[in-house]
C-alpha cells in the first residue's frame, strides 16, 4: 500500500523553494507503487504529475489539486557486455550524479561531463539534459515508462524521444501519458574522444598539467568547474539555467554583431543558423549579478543565466523578475530569451 501525504507544502519539492500545497503526495519507490499510484488517481478522478528531485521545477502559488508523485524508483544494473559496450539500466529515481559517479569508477565513458548535473535519473530524458559537450541523448539507448492510456509498461526506443536541445516528447507534449521508470545507457569501455573535450574542460587539465583524458579527469574538471560557476541548490534555492541558448539565423546573427558592434559568443548548429549565449546576452543587457529588492531574486554573480531567490517567497514575483529580464534583454538585443525550467501545473 502506497503511503499518500496529504496538503503537503511543494517548496520543499522544487529547488527554488517557491510555490502552494499539493493536495496529495506519494513517494513511488517502485513499478508496484506506480502502478498503484496511477490506479488511485483514476478511481478518484485526481491529475497526477510525476517529479524527481524538484531541479528543473517551480510550481505555482495556487499548488496543485492532485497527486504528486515523487519518483524513487532505484536500481542499477549493467549487462551486454562486449569488447567496448556496456549496457547499463537505471531505475529513473536514482540521484543522477551517484550514477554518473558509478560508471566513471568503472572506468566508463559516455556520460562523465554530465556530472553534478542536479536531480534524479528519470529526469535527464525529459529535458535531454546536456552540459560540457555531452547530451543524454548521446547514450540513451530507451526509456521505460508507465504509459496511464492503458496502464502498462512500455519500452520507447529513443528514436521515439524526439530528444531536441533541452527538449523531448516528455517535455513537449503537454498531454504526456508517460511516467518514466528507467532508462537503459549504452556506455563504452574506450576511453575518451579527445577531439571532442569541451575547450574549458581541455583549459582545465591544461592547467592542472592533466595529459591522460580518462572519464574520471573528465569528471573531476568538470566538477571543479561547476563548483566554482555555480550556486549549490541546497544552499541557495536556484533552478540552474534559467533561460535556453536562443537559436538565430547566421543573418540575424551578423546584423546583431554589426548593430551592437561586439563580438557575441556563438555556436555553429548548421549552415543556417547558429545558437547564441544567453548568458551573454544577459550581461551585455547590464543584468549580471542584478539583485531586485522588490521581488526577491538576483542573478548569479558568475553566471547570469542563473537566477537565485535570496528573500523572494511567491512564484508571481518569480515571473515578474523573469519578465523584467525577458524584456530588457529584447530592448537591447531584439532576442526573446526562453525559460528553461516548467512552471507546474
Ligand atoms: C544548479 C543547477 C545546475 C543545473 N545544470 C544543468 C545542466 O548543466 N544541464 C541541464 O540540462 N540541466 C541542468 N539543470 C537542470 C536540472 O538539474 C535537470 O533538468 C535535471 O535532469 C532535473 O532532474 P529532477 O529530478 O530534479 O527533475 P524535476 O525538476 O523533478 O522534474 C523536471 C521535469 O521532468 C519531469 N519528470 C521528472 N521525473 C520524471 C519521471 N520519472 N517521469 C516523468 N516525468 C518526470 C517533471 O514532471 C518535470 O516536468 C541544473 C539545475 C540546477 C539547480
Amino acid at each position: 500500500m502506497v503511503n499518500v501525504k496529504q496538503n503537503v507544502s511543494l517548496k520543499d519539492y522544487s529547488t527554488m523553494r517557491l510555490g502552494g500545497n499539493a493536495n496529495y503526495l506519494i513517494e513511488v519507490g517502485s513499478r508496484q507503487d506506480l502502478e498503484e499510484s496511477a490506479q488511485l488517481a483514476q478511481k478518484n478522478n485526481l491529475p497526477i504529475i510525476m517529479i524527481g528531485a524538484g531541479s528543473n521545477v517551480i510550481w505555482k502559488d495556487e499548488g496543485f489539486a492532485g497527486i504528486v508523485l515523487i519518483n524513487k524508483i532505484l536500481g542499477f544494473r549493467a549487462f551486454e557486455e562486449d569488447e567496448t559496450n556496456v549496457f547499463v539500466t537505471v531505475g529513473a529515481g536514482e540521484n543522477w550524479d551517484s550514477v554518473v559517479a558509478k560508471t566513471v569508477q568503472m572506468n566508463l565513458t559516455g556520460i562523465e561531463s554530465l556530472s553534478l548535473i542536479p536531480g534524479s535519473t528519470g529526469a535527464t530524458v525529459v529535458q535531454n539534459v546536456g552540459a560540457y559537450g555531452q547530451e543524454i541523448s548521446q547514450t540513451l539507448i530507451n526509456v521505460e515508462v508507465f504509459d496511464l492510456q492503458d496502464f502498462k509498461f512500455k519500452i520507447i526506443p529513443v528514436s521515439n524521444c524526439q530528444l531536441a536541445y533541452r527538449s523531448s516528447i516528455f517535455k513537449t507534449n503537454p498531454k504526456n501519458p508517460y511516467l518514466i521508470s528507467a532508462i537503459t545507457l549504452n556506455l563504452s569501455k574506450s576511453s575518451p574522444d579527445k577531439t571532442k573535450i569541451y575547450p574549458a574542460v581541455t583549459d582545465y587539465l591544461n592547467q592542472n598539467n592533466i595529459s591522460e583524458v580518462t572519464p574520471e579527469n573528465i569528471r573531476r574538471a568538470v566538477i571543479d568547474i561547476r563548483s566554482s560557476k555555480l550556486p549549490d541548490p541546497a544552499v541557495i534555492p536556484n533552478n540552474g539555467s534559467f533561460f535556453t541558448n536562443p537559436t538565430i539565423s547566421y543573418s540575424q546573427f551578423f546584423s546583431l554583431q554589426k548593430s551592437l558592434n561586439q563580438a557575441i559568443p556563438h555556436w555553429k548548429i548548421d549552415t543556417e543558423n547558429v545558437k547564441v549565449a544567453a548568458a551573454w546576452l544577459i550581461e551585455y543587457s547590464g543584468l549580471k549579478d542584478f539583485h531586485d529588492q522588490n521581488t526577491g531574486f538576483a542573478t548569479w554573480k558568475t553566471q547570469p543565466l542563473v537566477i537565485i531567490n535570496e528573500s523572494g517567497t511567491s512564484t508571481a514575483n518569480l515571473i515578474k523578475f523573469r519578465d523584467f529580464i525577458v524584456d530588457t534583454v529584447y530592448k537591447k538585443t531584439g532576442i526573446r530569451l526562453t525559460q528553461e525550467p516548467q512552471i507546474l501545473p
